[in-house]
């Protein structure tokens, strides 16, 4: 170690001091932080024993298991880029991020296998594929991950060796590329660094105990805590804040399948969940679900959220029906998750507010023409400043000139600060509707539709207009025996809100609306739903 440098690796070898506790659950698969470390120091040099060198692309395609972990840590400790790819994408998908990234070696679990075998020989930069988990026997010309390095209950038999990490790795080298979720076009690869992973560590309780500090109490006591982790780790949201927060702090983590209200329930009452959360529609989904009662949910301490815009009433329900803290964030692929964090008292006070920056970030408001910082209290663009900012987008020189500036990114959100410096996110620039020259925030629309008791669900979308280029619609879907109509919504929206922001159009959906894997209403697809209907 020449000047014993900052980069992940360091942050794992520090999690051995959580030695027996436990690190990940996954079904009746256990593992300590010990057998975690001792199988990615095995990967590792399995890694590099394949010839990986510094800077080349190491792809991970699967879904949260206990291997996830070990594979991030054992590619970035030798200085790989680890690519995490969405678990959901296609097989075409998979292939558009595997050639964009160029990967060498590729992890994939059985499922992902099956997606994309048939595409393996084509990739040009592909020259290994380990699979994890391979149904039924092991095709030709892959390896299985359990010959590298056995399976999770066995870890802890491991032989105790070193770490086979770079000694030269620093906090500006290269860690990862995440692609950004595509909801507004195509997902973007984001370059991030060792710092920018490692800053998030700083960042997790902050906003909890500012309300403690306020309150004048102490916050609660420091035992490592078990959460359940409900969003995919291919999110910068599940793999910076909360995987990197759980190595640090020695919290046990619980991986589930795939997001299922009941089995969440039976997960948290089974192994005394503390801390859950992740987006806001997974904390309506345990709110709302008629069978809440008959679990044991008192271990719940905080439910926190982001990545996708909350109506204000959750807050309030966190607090009064879980008596747990709500919290949320603000933060995006390219920022490596929080840069806002928002939390307990101060959250329950300004309910439609993501939060103020956390210590290490900076936030300004930008006019239309990216020159003049707007005062507290006005709309403009979000820019963000500090060491969670990625270097760029990889592959891309023209969005990155595009976005990357002086360090800040620009964000294509619209929002406000106020005077004490809280963040209000008020409309992705892209989603917000120009009625005749008047603006329309959609969210603003969305949260008094939210507010109506029938209403579980609501999006609202701009339909093109001869005259007035856009009107807005919404897309709604009611709970379950309830009932509204077009006009007693579009009544309790006018009672509300300025006349020009009632929805001209409200579709009623039999199923929740369209949403990708981190929870984001997809509305490029519902605007194809009101073009088709008008069609028709
Ligand atoms: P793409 O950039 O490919 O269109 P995306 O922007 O949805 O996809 P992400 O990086 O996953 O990809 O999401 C970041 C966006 O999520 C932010 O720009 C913002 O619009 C939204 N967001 C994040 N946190 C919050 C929050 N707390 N409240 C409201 N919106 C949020
Ligand atoms: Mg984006």
């Amino acid at each position: 170690w020449k000047n014993a440098p900052a980069n992940l690796s360091l942050l794992l070898l520090a999690s051995r001091a959580h030695g027996e506790r436990l690190f990940t659950i996954h079904e009746d698969e256990r593992v300590t932080f010990e057998a975690n470390f001792r199988a990615t120091a095995q990967l590792a040099t399995r890694l590099r024993e394949m010839g990986v060198r510094k800077g080349d692309r190491v792809a991970l395609a699967m879904r949260n298991l206990p291997e996830w972990p070990v594979i991030f840590f054992a590619a970035v400790s030798i200085g790989a880029i680890l690519v995490p790819l969405n678990a959901w994408w296609t097989g075409r998908e998979l292939d558009y991020g595997l050639r964009d990234s160029g990967t060498r070696v590729l992890f994939l679990d059985g499922e992902r296998y099956d997606r994309l075998k048939d595409r393996l020989g084509d990739l040009p930069d592909l020259e290994r594929v380990v699979v994890s988990r391979c149904q039924g026997d092991q095709p030709a010309g892959v390896e299985r991950l359990e010959d590298l390095i056995g399976k999770p209950n066995d870890w802890a038999a491991l032989p105790e060796i070193v770490l086979p990490a770079d000694p030269d790795l620093g906090p500006e080298d290269d860690a990862t590329i995440f692609y950004t979720s595509g909801t507004t076009g195509h997902p973007k690869g984001a370059l991030g660094t060792h710092r920018n992973l490692c800053s998030n560590i700083m960042s997790g309780g902050y906003a909890a105990a500012r309300s403690y500090l306020r309150r004048g109490e102490m916050p609660p006591d420091p035992t490592p805590r078990t959460g359940l982790m409900v969003i995919p780790l291919f999110h910068v949201t599940a793999c910076s804040a909360s995987l990197m927060g759980a190595v640090a702090a020695g919290n046990t983590t619980v991986f589930m399948r795939k997001w299922d209200p009941v089995e969440a329930m039976e997960i948290i009452q089974r192994e005394k969940v503390n801390l859950t959360g992740g987006v806001p529609t997974i904390a309506w989904q345990l709110l709302e679900h008629p069978d809440r009662h008959k679990y044991d949910l008192s271990s719940i301490e905080a439910i926190a959220y982001g990545g996708a815009p909350s109506a204000p009433e959750l807050v309030k329900r966190i607090y009064t029906e879980f008596g747990a803290l709500p919290g949320n964030g603000w933060g995006m692929t390219e920022t490596m998750a929080t840069v806002t964090s928002h939390s307990s008292e101060d959250y329950l006070n300004r309910p439609t507010s993501a939060g103020p920056p956390v210590p290490v970030a900076q936030l300004k408001i930008m006019d239309a023409d990216c020159v003049n910082e707007l005062p507290a209290g006005e709309v403009g663009e979000l820019w963000a400043k500090g060491p969670m900012i990625v270097k760029g987008y990889w592959n891309k020189p023209e969005a990155t000139a595009e976005c990357f500036r002086d360090g800040w990114v620009r964000t294509g959100d619209l929002a406000k600060l106020d005077e004490e410096g809280f963040l209000y996110i008020v409309d992705r620039a892209k989603d917000m509707i120009i009625r005749g020259g008047e603006n329309i925030y959609s969210s603003e629309v969305e949260d008094v539709l939210y507010a109506h008791p029938a209403v579980t669900d609501a999006a609202l979308i701009g339909i093109p207009h001869k005259t007035l280029g856009e009107e807005p619609a919404a897309v709604v879907h009611l709970a379950p025996g309830m009932h509204a109509t077009e006009a007693e919504l579009q009544t309790w929206v006018k009672e509300r809100l300025a006349i020009f922001k009632v929805p001209v159009a409200i579709r009623f959906v039999k199923d929740t609306l369209p949403r990708n894997a981190n929870g984001k209403i997809l509305k490029t697809e519902l605007r194809g739903l009101f073009v088709d209907e008008k069609a028709a």
